[in-house]
């Protein structure tokens, strides 16, 4: 089949939440083609992004032909080449990222298959789920084995405290064995994050996340040894396979994060588990409990850890894709539907 049209969207986001997600902006991509198949996409960069797909690279893939995963890839190319003066990361890559989710769901639509079996086939059933939030108790009552907490250094010792408290409650919560996580969001520095390493010993976090500026890849690389067992992980502000083979190169992360909305889509996240298999560290995609990160964790060797946010569990944001799977006991998978097995909430575009 080849491609007819291609449109970005913005969608009318009636909630807003208060959170990251506000900083990124997630647009709509649709693809049409002769064959009368339509793929739908997710990618970031808001009006920005829009702009990059509707003017530059709409006209760069109108025409083309996409009969499989190697066509797909080729597409990816020739915008990352076209875009490259002003991409290789950032706006342009989220721009990517939905034209290329856009076209792994038309593929799967084509084929009447879903994606993960585009992305090499079911290696799991399901994928353990945890919840990332402040709500430990909500998520533990909703049946989560394993929960990740936020944290912002503020500059004040009592931060130190907030952070073991945290810690002490989500161990109390699930258990002497489940995986406990917190993401401090760069607030930290590499002084905090060893104070917080010993604070934190007795809690045994499986991992601190984004502890530092993700550009400082040997400052992490620095940190990896003196807070184990605790893993530094980080890479949902990295893009494409070329930065994480710079992070791997650095030896900066021990569990990887690509965000598949942000990073290139599902191409850039199978070529980014390719670098990360020859250096043996796990990938972990961020918002892993959204379809677009979904489909590649079941089929993939992506590590079975999928990420669901507060946001999904207490069901406060715009349903812009209806027929979303959510975690039950603990476990979320995707539907056996072709493509990603979402539909679009047209009402909000
Ligand atoms: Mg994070």
């Amino acid at each position: 089949m080849r491609i007819t049209d291609v449109k970005a969207v913005y969608p009318n986001y009636r909630h807003v939440v208060p959170s990251w997600r506000t900083h990124f902006w997630q647009i709509v991509v649709r693809v049409e083609t002769d064959a009368g198949v339509v793929g739908l996409g997710y990618g970031g960069g808001g009006v920005a992004s829009v702009e990059i797909v509707n003017r530059h690279f709409r006209e760069l893939i109108v025409g083309r032909r996409v009969d499989s995963v190697l066509d797909i890839e080729g597409i990816w190319d020739a915008l990352y080449d076209a875009s490259l003066p002003y991409g290789r990361k950032g706006l342009a890559i989220m721009a990517l990222s939905g034209i290329d989710l856009a076209l792994y769901d038309l593929l799967g639509k084509a084929e009447g298959i879903p994606v993960y079996a585009l992305c090499g086939g079911l290696k799991k059933q399901r994928a353990f789920a945890y919840a990332t939030g402040q709500n430990s108790e909500l998520y533990r009552e909703k049946g989560f084995m394993a929960t990740k907490f936020a944290h912002r250094w503020t500059g004040d010792e009592a931060d130190y405290e907030d952070a073991v408290n945290r810690a002490n409650r989500a161990r109390e919560l699930y258990g002497a064995d489940a995986m406990i996580m917190v993401d401090c969001y760069m607030s930290w520095d590499g002084e905090v994050t060893l104070e917080m390493s010993r604070r934190l010993a007795e809690f045994n976090l499986f991992w601190f996340e984004d502890v530092l500026n993700p550009d400082d890849l040997e400052g992490q690389a620095a940190l990896r040894d003196k807070v184990k067992p605790t893993l530094i992980a980080g890479g949902e502000h990295e893009f494409s396979h070329h930065g994480f083979r710079d992070i791997a190169s650095a030896g900066a992360l021990g569990v990887w994060q690509p965000d598949l909305t942000w990073c290139g889509g599902i191409t850039a996240g199978l070529r980014i588990l390719d670098i990360a298999r020859r250096h043996d560290i796990p990938v972990s995609p961020h918002r892993g409990g959204e379809v677009w990160g979904l489909h590649l964790i079941v089929g993939s060797d992506c590590m079975d850890l999928a990420e669901v946010h507060n946001d999904q569990i207490v069901a406060e944001r715009d349903e812009l894709w209806l027929n979303a799977p959510k975690a039950v006991d603990g476990y979320i998978a995707p539907s056996d539907a072709p493509g990603f097995g979402v539909t679009l909430n047209e009402a909000m575009l």
